[in-house]
C-alpha cells in the first residue's frame, strides 16, 4: 500500500455521504435541544488516551465524534446563543469549508486560483467599508491578529527602521478608548512597545472616545518626548456595541499626522445596512481596519480580515526577500505580491472560499437585512427590559448588544444566575461590567436568534431570579 489514500474508495465515499447527511440533519434541527450542556467526566477523560500507535477505522472514529463531540459544542449555532460575539455559520459556509478541504490549497502565495479568490474577497471587504479598492488586506485567524497586523503596519509606516533595529529610542505610543478590545493592548505588548504604550482614552456618557481627552493625551505625550503613531477607533465595542465618533477620531489623526485604525470586529457588517451605516460615518477613511467574517457575516470559524489603505506601506511592514521564496515572471512561482507579504503567516489555508461562497450566495443586500434583523431583536429585548420592574438597562443599545442588571441581586449572584442559565440549556448570554456593575450581556450576532429566543432568555432570567430571591 502506497501513501495514505484508501484502497477502497467505495466505503469512504459512502461514509462521507452519511457524514454530510448527518450534518444537514443537525443543522435543520439546530434549535432543538439545549444551547449548551456540560461534558460528563468520562467523556472528557476519553480525550486523554495518548498518541495512538495503531489506527482506528473511520467508522469507529465517526461514531466517537457523534457521541462525544457533537453533543458538547459551544452552542453558537443554536438560536439561544447570545453570549460574547459569535457567528452562527450557515449551511453554505459549511459546504464551502468542505470544498476548501478537498482542494487543500496553500494561499501563502504562488499563481493559482485560490489566491485570486482571496484578492476578490479583499476587494469586496474594501468596498463594503468604503475604503479604496486598490488597498490591500488578507484573511487571518481573527480580529486579534488583524489588529496586531495593523499595529505592526502603522508603527513601521512611522518608523521603518523598527523592522531591523527593533524597539529602541523614543517610546512609541498609540491611543484607544477604555472600551477598546483587549487584543489592542495585547498587540502593543506583542509588538514590543508594551501594553501601557496604548493610552486608554476615557469615554463619554455615550460610551464613545472622549475626543477632547484624546487631544490632551497626545499633546502631553509629545511634550514628554514620546512618539505617538496611531489612534484606534472602535466601530462596535465589545461590551455594549458603542461606535466611536470615527469622523472626529479621523480629524485628530490628521491633525497630528497619526495612523487612523478602526477595530470593527463585528461592526463592519453594519456598513451593509442602510439604516445603521450612517452611525459608522468615517470608517472608509481608515488607514487600516480589522474585522471578522466569522462574527456578524456568519462565515464559519475562522475568518478574520485586515485591510490597509496603502498597500505599499502594508507590504513594507512584512515583505522579505528569500532565495527559497523567489518570485518569478511566470510559472507557479509568479503572481506577486503574495499574501505572505502582508502578514506573519507563510502557509495559509483557503479561508477565502467560505467567504466568497457566503457573500456570493446571500449577497450584500440580504446580509444588511440580517444585520437589521439582529438589531431589531436587540431593541425588542431592550424594550422588554425597560418594561420589567427589577431589571435595569445598563447601556444604550446602539447596534445589537444589550446589557442589563438585575436589581435584586448582588454581582456575585448575577454571575451565578448566568451560570445557572447556561446549565439549564435555555439560553447563553454572557456577562461584562458596565460602570462597575455586573451586567448580563446579550449580543445578537446570531442570524437564527429571534425575539422569541430573547424572550425565553429573559423569562429564564426572571424565573431564576425569583428562585434566588425566594
Ligand atoms: C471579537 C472582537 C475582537 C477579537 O476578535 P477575534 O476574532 O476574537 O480575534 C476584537 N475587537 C472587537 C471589538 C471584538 O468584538
Amino acid at each position: 500500500m502506497a501513501g495514505l489514500d484508501p484502497e477502497n474508495w467505495t466505503n469512504i465515499r459512502a461514509a462521507g455521504h452519511r457524514m454530510l447527511d448527518d450534518l444537514f440533519d443537525g443543522m435543520e434541527a439546530v434549535g432543538q435541544g439545549p444551547v449548551w450542556q456540560p461534558m460528563p467526566d468520562d467523556i472528557r477523560q476519553s480525550f486523554k488516551e495518548g498518541l495512538p500507535d495503531t489506527g482506528t477505522s473511520l467508522e469507529d472514529l465517526y461514531a466517537r465524534f457523534r457521541r462525544t463531540i457533537v453533543p458538547y459544542g459551544n452552542g453558537n449555532t443554536h438560536p439561544g446563543f447570545m453570549g460574547w460575539v459569535h457567528g452562527a455559520g450557515t449551511p453554505v459556509g459549511m459546504l464551502a469549508e468542505m470544498l476548501a478541504g478537498g482542494l487543500n490549497a496553500n494561499c501563502g502565495g504562488r499563481d493559482h486560483a485560490a489566491v485570486e479568490v482571496e484578492r476578490e474577497v479583499i476587494r469586496w471587504a474594501l468596498e463594503m467599508v468604503g475604503m479604496p479598492v486598490d488597498g490591500s488586506g488578507c484573511l487571518v485567524t481573527g480580529s486579534s491578529m488583524a489588529n496586531f497586523i495593523s499595529v505592526i503596519t502603522a508603527s513601521r509606516a512611522k518608523m521603518p527602521e523598527l523592522r531591523n533595529r527593533g524597539v529602541s529610542g523614543p517610546r512609541m505610543v498609540g491611543y484607544a478608548a477604555t472600551t477598546a478590545h483587549g487584543c489592542l493592548p495585547r498587540a502593543f505588548d506583542l509588538a514590543g512597545f508594551g501594553s501601557d504604550s496604548l493610552r486608554r482614552v476615557p469615554v463619554t456618557a455615550e460610551h464613545q472616545m472622549d475626543i477632547r481627552a484624546l487631544r490632551e493625551m497626545i499633546v502631553a505625550d509629545m511634550a514628554a518626548g514620546h512618539t505617538p503613531f496611531m489612534i484606534a477607533g472602535t466601530a462596535g465595542t465589545v461590551d455594549c456595541g458603542a461606535v466611536d465618533d470615527l469622523e472626529a477620531v479621523y480629524a485628530v489623526a490628521r491633525e497630528f499626522d497619526l495612523w487612523f485604525h478602526v477595530d470593527a470586529a463585528f461592526g463592519a457588517l453594519a456598513c451593509l445596512s442602510p439604516t445603521y451605516a450612517p452611525l459608522l460615518a468615517g470608517i472608509g477613511k481608515a488607514d487600516s481596519l480589522a474585522f471578522d467574517f466569522h462574527k456578524w457575516a456568519q462565515v464559519p470559524y475562522d475568518a478574520g480580515c485586515v485591510l490597509v489603505r496603502d498597500r505599499t506601506l502594508h507590504a513594507a511592514a512584512f515583505t522579505q526577500s528569500l532565495d527559497y521564496l523567489k518570485r518569478e515572471e511566470r510559472g507557479l512561482a509568479g503572481n506577486a505580491p503574495w499574501f505572505c507579504d502582508f502578514g506573519p503567516d507563510l502557509s495559509r489555508g483557503f479561508r477565502a472560499l467560505k467567504v466568497w461562497m457566503t457573500l456570493g450566495h446571500y449577497g450584500a443586500h440580504r446580509m444588511g437585512q440580517m444585520v437589521d434583523d439582529c438589531c431589531a431583536v436587540a431593541r425588542h429585548l431592550r424594550d422588554r427590559i425597560e418594561a420589567t420592574e427589577g431589571l435595569t438597562l445598563l447601556a444604550p443599545v446602539t447596534l445589537n448588544i444589550v446589557c442589563f442588571g438585575v436589581d435584586a441581586l448582588s454581582d456575585a449572584e448575577v454571575s451565578e444566575l448566568v451560570q445557572d442559565l447556561h446549565e439549564s440549556g435555555i439560553a447563553a448570554p454572557s456577562t461584562t461590567r458596565i460602570h462597575g456593575r455586573l451586567a448580563i450581556r446579550a449580543a445578537i450576532v446570531n442570524h437564527r436568534t429571534t425575539s422569541r429566543d430573547v424572550d425565553r432568555m429573559l423569562d429564564g432570567v426572571i424565573a431564576l431570579c425569583g428562585q434566588r430571591v425566594g
